[in-house]
């Protein structure tokens, strides 16, 4: 039985903490009388123990990175080591306050700044900035400064290109910068379609989003030719950096002609993310928008100490975020390259690489692999055969692996793949868990021949079944009212 809301379990009288009357002389209402309430907002009243069980049992109906396998494609749920969360919650850092003096804060400041450093080092660009705080709003931030960069030389540029196989933040974040989208289509192998690509390019195109390795899990192997031909009408290369994982200390888009990208600090640094937060999305720039770059910045004087800079940077597109970024997570960044030192870096992207290749040839190949390419850190299957042949989507498959304790694979993207199941098992997954999910699959794939309804039906095994995800989005029920009467 699903777990009750707070508001049914509650039982007048019940308190879990007891106040003391106040001893601290009443001012009178601070708000004016309009605005105070007439009654005390009706809360649950539950016990201590009520509480804890309460939220002790809902943790545990979570699907977790530390509980189950988690191969959610574009997302790189890895293993998030302990030592960067006692790290980064040392009260050295926690017990900063954001105005505090920069001579108070030389150790954050310092770190914050070797960070920007290492992060330099593996995109091969030579300007970071911390502050966006998500790769969502580090690709806003590239948009507003290639905007800026334009506006600075006096051209007026309206477009950007977004290939189609790319994430929605791509094509969201270039509008909200008030770009113009025009379409780039896949090739047959899945890769960027050059000569469609320069169909698209003349004077009024500002740059191009790519992501590299693709939402396909594909390398663009002709990455070095669009910066060609992009640089050749005045137009940036723009590199959405979620895939870096595949390609971290092996190959760095500055070498490629990229002119901006982000990194994605939540998936490919280790920190603990999913529902929405908390993340940070660094981005790295060319020599020729570091003046671009948002303040404050972390610079270092003569003698070494740190400062945080707000002017002498007339062309910054100014603050993007309070104060310096995600300090937190970007903390948890720092430990995590520190830890793994230059050669760790590069073996992170090596075993990503080899372990989507090894589970890829391990999967029923009663899914269609709708391009041919060796994968990088994750792969697309399309679940089109089982649909035809037994009526099974790869939603039923999806929710299947809910059963048998899989967090269930990103679904229904990228678009151009019809029924597309991406998998990413990332680095940390040995391959006895490998197996495992591919030997789960393939239980999954006779089900299907067997009695497609179990499928249909499924997850059977958690407290509420096959939602309406449709209804679920579009028609919130948030309130809660109570019954009167009780
Ligand atoms: C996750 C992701 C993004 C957006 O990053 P957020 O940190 O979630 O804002 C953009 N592009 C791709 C390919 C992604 O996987």
């Amino acid at each position: 039985m699903p777990e009750p809301l707070i508001f049914d379990k509650s039982q007048p009288g019940q308190r879990a903490v007891e106040f003391p009357p106040s001893d601290v002389p009443n001012a009178g209402p601070v708000l004016p009388e309009n605005l105070l309430r007439r009654k005390p907002p009706r809360l649950p009243e539950v016990a201590e123990r009520s509480v804890v069980r309460h939220l002790t049992i809902l943790s545990r109906e979570n699907f977790s990175v530390d509980t189950n396998f988690y191969p959610l494609g574009s997302c790189t749920m890895k293993y998030n080591p302990r030592v960067n969360e006692q790290l980064s919650g040392l009260p050295e850092f926690t017990g900063l306050h954001p105005y505090q003096f920069d001579e108070d804060c030389q150790g954050t400041l310092a770190i914050l700044w070797q960070l920007q450093e290492m992060l330099k080092e593996i995109t091969g660009l030579p300007g970071v900035s911390l502050q966006p705080a998500a790769g969502a709003h580090g690709e806003l931030t590239a948009m507003l400064m290639f905007a800026a960069w334009f506006r600075d030389r006096g051209e007026r540029r309206t477009t950007i290109l977004v290939p189609d196989s790319a994430h929605g933040t791509n094509p969201a974040s270039a509008a909200i910068a008030g770009f113009k989208i025009v379409q780039v289509r896949s090739n047959e192998h899945g890769l960027i379609d050059l000569d469609d690509l320069r169909s698209k390019l003349d004077a009024s195109v500002a740059g191009m989003m790519l992501t590299c390795p693709n939402t396909l899990g594909l390398f663009e192997t002709d990455v070095g030719e669009v910066a060609k031909l992009l640089h050749g009408v005045g137009a940036k290369l723009y590199i959405d950096g979620a895939n870096l994982n595949a390609i971290l200390g092996v190959t760095r888009p500055g070498d490629w002609g990229a002119d901006a990208l982000h990194i994605n600090t939540h998936k490919t640094l280790s920190t603990p993310h999913g529902g929405g937060g908390p993340g940070a999305g660094p981005i790295a720039v060319a020599a020729d928008l570091v003046p671009f770059l948002p303040v404050p910045r972390i610079e270092r004087g003569e003698t070494g100490v740190f400062h945080l800079v707000d002017t002498g940077h007339p062309k910054s597109i100014g603050r993007v975020r309070a104060f310096l970024g995600q300090t937190g997570v970007l903390l948890r960044a720092y430990c995590y390259l520190r830890r793994l030192g230059a050669r760790g870096v590069r073996e992170t992207a090596e075993n990503a690489v080899l372990n989507a290749r090894y589970l890829q040839s391990r999967c029923p190949k009663d899914f269609a692999t709708p391009y041919a390419g060796d994968c990088m850190h994750e792969f697309v299957l399309s679940g089109t055969p089982l649909k035809k042949a037994f009526g099974v989507r790869t939603l039923d498959v999806a929710k299947r692996l809910i059963d048998r304790g899989i967090h269930p694979p990103t679904v229904y993207f990228p678009l151009i793949v019809d029924e597309a199941m991406m998998i990413e098992p990332t680095e940390t997954e040995r391959r006895r868990t490998l197996d495992w999910f591919a030997d789960v699959l393939a239980e999954i794939v006779a089900e299907a021949k067997a009695d497609a309804d179990q499928l249909h039906d499924a997850p059977h095994t958690t407290s509420i079944s096959r939602a309406d995800e449709v209804r679920a989005a579009r028609d919130l029920d948030l309130r809660y009212t109570w019954d009167e009467a009780k």
